[in-house]
């Protein structure tokens, strides 16, 4: 009814039409060329111990529908109610190292989301060591297990390595220098194509699956014509973040950040308190924001603060002066990409 009433107004009519058009490859963009948003969020930003207003180490980093944990420190499960993220959703934690104030809220997690019905399978991912750490603390506490946990203990050394492969991303990890071995991550977003849509339809190219095999990076057959992946596809490079968990300042951070959008990295003391920084193996926000600049990040992230500064202005000013795209990181703030 409608459409004939559209037909006796051939304005309406076109507009209509333009308007189905518009929405059909709105569609197709969707389909074919929209990146899955990369974010995270700080669930704590306080090394040792938590603050009135800082939880202790745990950030959750979200892609493509799933969470995983960078850290898991006590308190982390409260901190994602706050933020608002789905607990359930979590299927990797990465921990970079066994010092409480980054593994305490495992066993809390753990039960929260194991007292649920359907199967949850979690990967845990830490350096050498992490069965027997994790073992014990399943035994700290009765209850009723129910996930299926698999502990994946990572052999790395000093050069980075990938240590996880999935269609749309990479996890690489490498050994940082402190008082018990610690772990560096770096998500890596995979490079895909974007469709030229245009291009596409200018050529009579119809979306299915000729589409998806230009959009994989093949040259496809089209009505007898030969339509190469490169004329009618462009390269979106994937985003990467770099976890400088706690560390000395040393070339292995540098690699782990080189040429990433974003690096997080800890910068438990001010300029003044180096020497302490090396004695406890820790870095100052000058050394991170050396690291970031060394290894030619884009933007840092501060965190893992002692609590002995009360306000952070000094840290940052440091760090700015070295490296003028630094911000401090607070809890419960995003950062998307
Ligand atoms: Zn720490
Ligand atoms: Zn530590």
């Amino acid at each position: 009814m409608r459409f004939v009433l559209l037909e006796a107004y051939p304005l309406l009519y076109v507009n209509h039409l333009k308007r189905l058009r518009l929405l059909f490859i709105t569609h197709l963009n969707q389909l074919y060329s929209a990146s899955s948003m990369v974010k995270f969020t700080f669930l704590g930003t306080s090394s040792m111990v938590p603050t009135k207003e800082r939880n202790v180490s745990g950030i959750c980093l979200e892609y493509d529908g799933e969470f995983m944990l960078i850290d898991c420190g006590e308190g982390t499960q409260r901190q994602m109610n706050m933020a608002g993220l789905n607990r359930n959703k979590v299927k990797k934690i990465f921990i970079t190292h066994w010092h409480a104030d980054h593994v305490a809220g495992i066993m809390g997690l753990i039960q929260t989301i194991g007292n649920k019905d359907n199967d949850i399978h979690l990967d845990i991912y830490g350096p050498k060591g992490s069965q027997e750490h994790f073992d014990h603390l399943l035994k700290a506490s009765v209850f009723d297990q129910q996930l299926d946990i698999v502990v994946h203990e990572i052999d790395v050394g000093e050069e980075i390595k990938k240590i996880h492969d999935s269609k749309k991303y990479e996890i690489w990890a490498i050994m940082l220098n402190h008082s018990t071995p610690t772990l560096g991550y770096r998500f890596v977003e995979k490079d895909r194509r974007k469709m030229k849509l245009k291009e596409l339809e200018k050529l009579g190219v119809p979306p299915g699956p000729l589409f998806s095999k230009l959009q994989r990076g093949y040259d496809v057959t089209c009505k007898g014509k030969k339509i190469k992946t490169d004329d009618v596809t462009t390269i979106v490079h994937g985003k990467k973040i770099a976890f400088v968990a706690d560390t000395r300042f040393c070339q292995q951070a540098i690699e782990l950040a080189t040429d990433v959008d974003v690096v997080v990295a800890e910068a438990t003391y001010s300029g003044h308190e180096e020497e302490k920084a090396h004695q406890f193996k820790h870095m100052t926000s000058q050394q991170s924001a050396q690291v970031a600049s060394m290894a030619g990040a884009k933007k840092l992230y501060l965190t893992h603060f002692s609590q002995r500064y009360k306000s952070l202005n000094e840290l940052h000013e440091e760090a700015k002066n070295v490296f003028p795209e630094t911000f401090i990181a607070n809890d419960l703030n995003t950062v998307k990409l």
